[in-house]
């Protein structure tokens, strides 16, 4: 397996490009580590098809190299870049059987039986094929058929890479969390390097070493699920990441604090001093997990007052829409219903308030 270099990458599909907004990809430089199972995620019509296309070889890019392993694969056809590829709907062959199929990259490659059969039973067995190898693929359902195209994309120990774009949309919602699952365990197993499109939180949090996020053509922020939850890079990552995702308020510094709405929420000295080299618009994120909500009691210091419009309950938490001025905020609460009505306040843990300018966090 392969570690993946972009380097300077940048894609436009207009042949003249003028500015930013012309270019699907925008520069950019990354290093994916041999072994590491990497998720691109972003909304739709982010670019990241665009990239996975550009590193299977199926687009050249207007700009930049890829490297496998430091060699520069970006003229190379698909076929020359030792690549597995999985898509969205199944790619296998109707008239053989299961084992036929998973053999088939084997096969291809002039891999020895003994091997063959190896291996086809080992990934069998991971994927719960096992009890089906002697049947032909045509009589088998849709799951099925697109598990057996993720065998046959787990297959080759040979690859550089695995890449799979939204391989799990067509398959029922059970499945789908069974087979995030095992593909987790796959990787533990073999430690291929993976390279998974989705536009799903759930699937690229529960899939993946480092989630690439990715908007409007570029790489927002690259971490592990805990780093883009407890550290968004940046307002989208903070917005997107969660469910609901992060509070994100425009406020205005002054006194050694945030302003929000006329409140004030003290920052910390650390924050301030970043906040003197930063520029553009400010904004404070915090998590609904994070910012509590008290309904009891005094005021506790530096929090500010609230009303509660609204509890939703979501079945595993609650979640209390609160306001202040024009200002909404959502906090994960244990109570009911019953506090709707009343005031309470809120209180802005330091180490989990999050300052931004110009969408990109400052501290
Ligand atoms: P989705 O999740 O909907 O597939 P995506 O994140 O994969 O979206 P891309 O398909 O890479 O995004 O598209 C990125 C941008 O490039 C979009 O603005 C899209 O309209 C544009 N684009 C994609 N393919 C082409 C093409 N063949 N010609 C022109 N523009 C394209």
């Amino acid at each position: 397996m392969a570690r993946i270099d972009l380097d300077n990458l940048a894609h436009s599909y207009f042949p003249d490009p003028k500015g930013d907004e012309d270019y699907a990809l925008r520069r950019m430089e990354h290093v994916w580590e041999d072994g590491g199972a990497y998720a691109l995620l972003g909304p739709s019509g982010c670019g990241k098809t665009t990239l996975l296309n550009i590193i299977s070889g199926l687009l050249t890019p207007s700009h930049g190299k890829v490297l496998f392993d430091g060699k520069d694969v970006t003229n190379l056809a698909p076929e020359q870049r030792n690549i597995a590829q999985v898509f969205q709907f199944p790619v296998i062959y109707d008239t053989m059987t299961v084992y036929e199929n998973l053999a088939f990259p084997l096969r291809n490659r002039g891999v020895d039986e003994k091997r063959v059969h190896a291996r086809v039973h080992e990934i069998a067995e991971m994927l719960d094929l096992s009890g089906k190898l002697k049947q032909k693929a045509r009589g088998l359902g849709a799951d099925e058929k697109q598990t057996i195209s993720l065998g046959r994309g787990l297959v080759r120990d040979d690859v550089s890479a695995i890449l799979f774009d939204e391989p799990l949309t067509v398959i029922d919602p059970h499945l789908k969390w069974v087979l995030r699952r095992k593909l987790k365990e796959i990787h533990n197993k073999l430690r291929p390097t993976m390279v998974y499109v989705t536009h799903d939180q759930i699937e690229a949090l529960t899939f993946a070493d480092k989630v690439v996020v990715m908007y409007g053509g570029k790489v927002v922020q690259l971490g592990t699920p805990q780093e883009l939850f407890e550290n968004p890079a940046h307002t989208f990552v903070g917005y997107f990441i969660g469910s609901p995702g992060m509070n994100i308020m425009p406020c205005n510094i002054d006194d050694g604090a945030a302003w929000i709405d006329g409140q004030r929420i003290a920052l910390s000295d650390q924050q301030l001093t970043a906040l003197g080299k930063a520029s553009g618009k400010t904004e404070l994120g915090i998590r609904p997990e994070f910012v509590r909500l008290h309904t009891e009691g005094q005021a506790p210091e530096g929090s500010i007052e609230v009303n509660i419009v609204k509890v939703e309950d979501l079945g595993q938490f609650k979640i209390a829409t609160t306001r202040f001025g024009t200002t909404e905020l959502k906090v994960k609460v244990g109570e009911d219903q019953q506090i709707v009505g009343q005031s309470g306040f809120l209180q802005f843990p330091q180490e989990w308030t999050k300052i931004y300018a110009d969408s990109q966090l400052v501290a």
